[in-house]
């Protein structure tokens, strides 16, 4: 098993967060876009992987009737997929209410540009114009993701380059609560005294990439230091923390910022040569039976300057060679583009192993599905027990938060 990513904070294992919108079964582009990242992920990490379902409602607010077969549906194929419940916390976003308390509380101090700015606002709308978007839900779902994400603490969340933008914000609401309620008095004393415990050679060299970052915006020293602080064993957690939050001019990181984990997301084409995805009809479901997946392939779009078995083709112009890259050998994706680009193979003999591979993972996926098919309630239970430890991780930081807005006495008491 890969060692596990510690945090530099706790020496814990690292956490990192993710969530799905509840669509039902999924299909080979959800899989390979992010399902496939999050089970590789539990053997380094502590997973926490959630279900939208208040999400869902920001654009199907108006037909939430299939929401709660969508989601139980989605939950079992994660565990099909190898998503472990025993290692990683599954839970469902509205069985932790404090996400809601958080989103409210981060709206308080989200100046509404940042909200208006988010690319994905105004492409969805575009997108979904049989829709009306125009919802205050709508609009503050980016924070909603927010507050899904801060209230974890998590060091990394796991995202695809079009998400990239929204764990940004989150970086931005983070900043902006800590500078807004972080702030202490003796912060520049601690930090003073926090540098005295380096090693001494360290000491120097922290105060000057922390002046290179601040002053020119040099991330290649901001990195630096990062690992300077983290490589010292003489630091306690906090100060390390303290000297972390003092590198990007914060004073205190109530809500630390998370970083980005880019995941790689291949392009999985649907059965049209489009992306594949569940609005173009298009897709092969996770756990679809073999004669179906193999009926689908087969009717698949391929390089249309095939269109006899005798004319040559090229594999780059063919959706068909993106599913071998993911799925076949180098020793047949050799074979697949010899015979391409020669007419040696027919375009059915070139599928054959993909529709095989396919099918042998589905069927697996399949078989570890079953049990939780014939006992519903067994989904529900790691849900619940999912929702019991996701709520008190939650419980911790809206405590801080709270204290830090003055919702409480500063002594904590209720
Ligand atoms: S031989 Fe394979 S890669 Fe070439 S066009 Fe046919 S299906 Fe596509």
């Amino acid at each position: 098993m890969p060692a596990m990513n510690l945090s530099p904070a706790t020496g814990m294992p690292a956490r990192v967060l993710s969530g799905m919108r509840p669509t039902g079964q999924l299909h080979l582009g959800n899989y390979h876009g992010a399902l496939r990242n999050w089970v590789a992920l539990q053997d380094r990490f502590e997973g926490y992987f959630f279900v939208a379902d208040w999400h869902a409602l920001t654009t199907d607010y108006d037909n939430t009737s299939l929401l709660q077969q969508h989601l139980q549906q989605m939950v079992i194929d994660w565990l099909a997929a190898g998503l472990d419940p025993e290692r990683s916390t599954i839970f469902l976003q509205s069985q932790v209410p404090a996400h809601a308390e958080l989103h409210l509380l981060l709206s308080m101090i989200t100046p509404l540009g940042w909200l208006e700015r988010v690319p994905t606002y105004k492409d969805q709308q575009a997108q979904l114009k049989e829709k009306d978007l125009a919802t205050y839900g709508f609009l503050g779902y980016p924070l909603l993701q927010s507050a899904d994400i801060l209230i974890y603490r998590p060091a990394f969340v796991p995202v695809g380059e079009d998400q990239v933008v929204h764990v940004e914000m989150t970086r931005e609401v983070a900043r902006r609560f800590n500078h807004m309620y972080g702030r202490d008095e003796k912060f520049g004393a601690k930090v003073k005294a926090a540098v005295g415990w380096l090693e001494p050679a360290a000491r120097e060299t922290y105060r000057e990439l922390r002046r290179r970052f601040q002053e020119g915006g040099d991330h290649a020293a901001l990195a630096e230091a990062r690992a300077l602080v983290l490589a010292s064993s003489r630091l306690t957690a906090e100060q390390s923390e303290l000297l972390l939050a003092n590198l990007e001019g914060e004073h205190h990181r109530l809500l630390p910022a998370p970083e980005v984990l880019l995941t790689p997301t291949p392009r999985v084409p649907g059965l049209d040569g489009r992306k594949m995805s569940k609005s173009y009809g298009n897709t092969i479901g996770l756990t679809e039976e073999p004669a179906s997946i193999a009926r689908k392939i087969k009717g698949m779009t391929t390089d249309p300057a095939r269109a006899r078995r005798t004319d040559p083709g090229t594999p780059e112009k063919c959706p068909v060679w993106d599913l071998h890259k993911l799925y076949s050998s180098a020793e047949t994706c050799a074979w697949v583009r010899a015979g391409c680009t020669t007419a040696g193979i027919g375009c059915l003999e070139c599928k054959q192993p993909v529709i095989d591979r396919i099918a042998a993972d589905a069927t697996a996926m399949r078989e570890r599905a079953q049990p939780y098919i014939d006992n519903p309630g067994r989904v529900r239970e790691i849900l619940a027990a999912g929702a019991v430890r996701a709520n008190a991780t939650a419980a911790e930081t809206m405590q801080v938060v709270r204290r830090s807005m003055n919702l409480v006495p500063a002594d904590g008491t209720p």
